[in-house]
């Protein structure tokens, strides 16, 4: 099992510091990084989500086989990563990565609020 206690922290860091970038302000600086055009723009940032998603599980495998410390910034590099692709695809949809945000807190509320966030099904 892997715990907080696998990873290193630095002492003087504070959880949910505040950053100077908005959603929205991020949505529009990825749509300039984005370098692939056309009919294979969605694949390829579908697969660049789940490589990135991968490496944030290969870390973790290796933190299990090597029963190392997993270094925090390695790790929120790669979410970064995640994010950027995630952001990616909703711009590709017209949507921004402040739709998503809102969307997914609106539905996880929701479920929440009729007692359904376990179980399983997309529209619950
Ligand atoms: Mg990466």
């Amino acid at each position: 099992m892997i715990t907080r206690d696998d990873i290193e922290f630095f002492d003087d860091m504070e959880v949910f510091q505040e950053v100077l970038v908005t959603p929205t302000e991020y949505s529009y600086w990825v749509e300039h990084k984005i370098v692939t055009e056309g009919d294979t723009r969605l694949v390829e940032n579908v697969l660049g989500l789940v490589g990135e998603a991968g490496e944030v599980a290969e870390k973790t495998k290796k933190l299990l086989r090597d029963s190392t410390k997993l270094d925090r910034n390695d790790i929120i590099k790669e979410i970064g990563d995640v994010v950027f692709y995630a952001t990616a695809l909703a711009n590709f949809f017209d949507s921004s990565l402040a739709e998503v945000l809102e969307m997914n807190m609106n539905k996880l509320n929701d479920r929440a609020s009729r007692g359904v966030l376990q179980g399983s099904g997309d529209n619950r």
